[in-house]
């Protein structure tokens, strides 16, 4: 290449050599396929490629800097900065598929334009820009498998905070429907023991009405610690609602689910519950509990539970009934 020809390539050697797509490679090498591309200035917020159109070249950014808009089919939009010596359009010129993002110049940007067919004539000249653009590349994918890792770790703890009670820290009903519908399958299965609690707070009507809401909160989340504090790892409370508590418990024989409840129930007359003004409140609960028949269903057996717990609040409250099925019931 003699020097006129020089003259007129778009871009210098200086600037060619602080480019990462031509890191390594000779500026002679590569000169007389400068010549077929050019430099473009480009105005800030005009658009290089879109996802509608096939994009027949590599754009390198000389100066500015361009802007990667990806959208998602939920409607979600993640936007991406191409800044100096960084490139874009390789993906779509090499597997000509239509371009997944748009990209527009983010400011008034210089940017070197190559012809797809130059751009791999290019390559099949170079050694060293194959290399470099499987490095760009293999950057890209590890970070963009990145930014999909912590994408489904933030859906997943959105999907599991939707699951809580925020007040007491306990599952809710959303939780109670896959968790307790996944246990009675595998009970029924396996034909496993299992039981259901249902709890509820005697006359909390009265604490909120005596001692205000505030105070009726406290003694929610005072309670929701006692259950936990008095169940076993493998057992699956939930704040079903108000002041009423459910648990699952699997593989639990009745003999032991009486002595469970009723643990439960003396833990929760011992508690002593401090309000912020000194004021010291105790409660008490009254405990249903129903065991797994065959071909029960999560609802069934919750019911079998509550009738229970009915028949406790009728009787005296405090205290832990059983149903026996055939309406009949017994007070542990
Ligand atoms: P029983 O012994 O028959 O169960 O009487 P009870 O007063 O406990 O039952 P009732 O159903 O009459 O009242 C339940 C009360 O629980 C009424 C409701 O305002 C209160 N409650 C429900 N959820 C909450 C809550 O999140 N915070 C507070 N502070 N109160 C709640
Ligand atoms: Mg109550
Ligand atoms: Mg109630």
């Amino acid at each position: 290449m003699n020097f006129d020809e020089l003259e007129t390539l778009p871009i210098s050697r200086n600037e060619f050599s602080e480019l990462e797509l031509f890191k390594n490679v000779q500026f002679e090498k590569l000169a007389g396929f400068l010549l077929r591309c050019s430099v473009q200035n480009f105005e800030k917020g005009h658009k290089l490629i879109d996802p509608d159109k096939p994009n027949r070249s590599v754009y390198i950014v000389i100066n500015g800097a361009l802007e990667a808009i990806l959208e998602s089919e939920n409607g979600g939009t993640f936007t991406k900065e191409i800044t100096k010596g960084h490139c874009v359009g390789e993906m779509s010129v090499f597997d000509n598929v239509k371009p997944s993002a748009t990209i527009a110049a983010k400011e008034p940007s210089k940017i070197l334009v190559i012809p797809a067919d130059t751009m791999l004539s290019m390559l099949s000249a170079s050694h060293e820009l194959c290399l470099n653009l499987l490095q760009i590349l293999s950057q890209r994918l590890r970070h963009d498998n990145k930014i999909v890792c912590e994408e489904q770790y933030h859906i997943r703890c959105i999907e599991e905070n939707a699951k809580i009670d925020p007040m007491t820290g306990l599952h809710n009903r959303r939780w109670l429907e896959d968790m307790y519908t996944r246990e009675m399958n595998r009970s029924n299965k396996g034909n496993f023991k299992l039981t259901a609690f249902m709890i509820d707070i005697d006359h909390f009507k009265r604490v909120n009405d005596t001692y205000g809401h505030l105070a009726g909160d406290q003694v929610l989340i005072s309670v929701a610690q006692t259950l936990i504090r008095s169940l076993r790892p493998s057992d699956m409370p939930v704040r079903y609602g108000g002041e009423e508590f459910s648990v699952f418990l699997p593989g639990t024989t009745t003999k032991n689910a009486k002595v469970i409840a009723e643990r439960i129930r003396r833990n929760m007359e011992n508690m002593s519950i401090s309000l912020p003004d000194g004021t010291i409140l105790q409660v008490t609960v009254s405990i249903g509990f129903a065991e797994r028949i065959d071909n029960d269903t999560v609802a069934s057996l919750i019911d079998r539970a509550d009738k229970a717990l009915y028949h406790a609040k009728q009787n005296g409250r405090n205290r832990v009934c059983q149903n026996l099925g055939n309406g009949k019931f017994v007070r542990v």
